[in-house]
């Protein structure tokens, strides 16, 4: 059977025909800025039409950011889609535009954990998280071979976990979150924040007003900038503590770590995650794995498509 899985990012919308554990076809546009949700439901269907229509397409499934309600298809928050939605009704509408095909939604961080076990790096394990380091800190959790949503979408949700009591401000407004020291945004702000108070830096020096690309955390690093070592250390510092609670609480099996910074910094970063977990896991001869993600950019939308399969087949 046939599926198109779309992965709806803050930047673009990339989508995948997807037949016999396959990819037959891709196609992205951008993800519109402003317009609502009539503008990012076009622009899916658009990319729909770019990978040939739905002319034997048995359902669509997409990963998009922020909270999801799988059942009903809703996105309840998505601030960077659009100029920022709220209780997006994302499934019907696009369902809706596509003629009534069946469209399904979960969180980016959910299929991408989906794809990786099914597919990748993830393969076989029966306990698994997925740690996905990016703008933000996302995590799914694969528990008995399913994933895992819970009761209100949130199982898994490793970036707001407590990693430093009363630490950073986290984005969610917490305090000590693992995404206040491991989520772009966050080490982004932190670091400007540095320079303000006169500790300049490589990073702000190399970004300017733009973004810290992962080009830009590479040549900090390169250079040994003490500012980008002293956040990366705390990014992984909190990681490692908040993966390692997980496998103790969980017994996990496997921990996949993937995400945009990750995969810029490749094995040592992911080694160094694993380090800080074993250093504090209860069962020190568990044989749980640490290990980085391997489908790279197209996990999400080949997750989207997987989910979208496992949700017709269970319904
Ligand atoms: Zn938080």
């Amino acid at each position: 059977m046939t599926w198109i899985g779309i992965d709806l990012g803050g930047t673009k919308v990339y989508g995948v025909v997807h037949h016999a554990d396959k990819i037959k076809t891709d196609a992205k546009r951008k993800t519109p800025t402003e317009g609502g949700p009539d503008a990012v439901v076009a622009t899916i269907a658009g990319v729909i039409d770019d990978l040939g229509g739905i002319d034997g397409i048995k359902g669509v499934g997409v990963g998009a950011p922020g909270p999801v309600d799988h059942a009903a298809g809703v996105v309840g928050q998505a601030p960077n889609l659009a100029g920022g939605l709220r209780d997006f009704a994302l499934g019907p509408l696009l369902s809706k535009a596509l003629g009534g095909l069946p469209v399904y939604v979960d969180n980016d961080a959910n299929v991408g954990t989906l794809a990786e076990h099914k597919r990748g790096a993830g393969k076989g394990a029966v306990d698994l998280l997925g740690v996905w380091v990016g703008t933000g800190v996302g995590g799914g959790l694969i528990f008995d071979g399913h994933l895992r949503r819970g009761r209100t979408g949130y199982a898994g949700e490793i970036g707001h976990i407590v990693a430093v009591p009363h630490g950073r401000l986290c984005g969610c407004g917490h305090e000590g979150h693992v995404e206040a020291y491991a989520g772009r945004a966050s080490m982004e702000r932190e670091a400007r924040a540095r320079a303000a108070a006169g500790r300049t830096n490589r990073l702000v020096e190399l970004a300017g007003e733009g973004r810290m690309t992962s080009s830009v955390w590479a040549k900090a690093l390169e250079a040994r900038d003490p500012v980008a070592v002293e956040l990366i250390d705390s990014a992984v510092s909190a990681l490692g503590t908040a993966v390692a609670d997980a496998v103790t609480l969980l017994d996990l099996d496997t921990v996949v770590v993937g995400g945009g910074l990750t995969d810029r910094f490749g094995p040592t970063f992911v080694g160094r995650i694993e380090q800080a977990t074993r250093d504090q896991m209860f069962n020190q001869s568990s044989p749980t794995r640490v290990v980085p993600a391997s489908l790279g950019d197209q996990s999400g939308a080949i997750g989207a498509a997987l989910m979208a399969a496992e949700s017709a087949s269970s319904t």
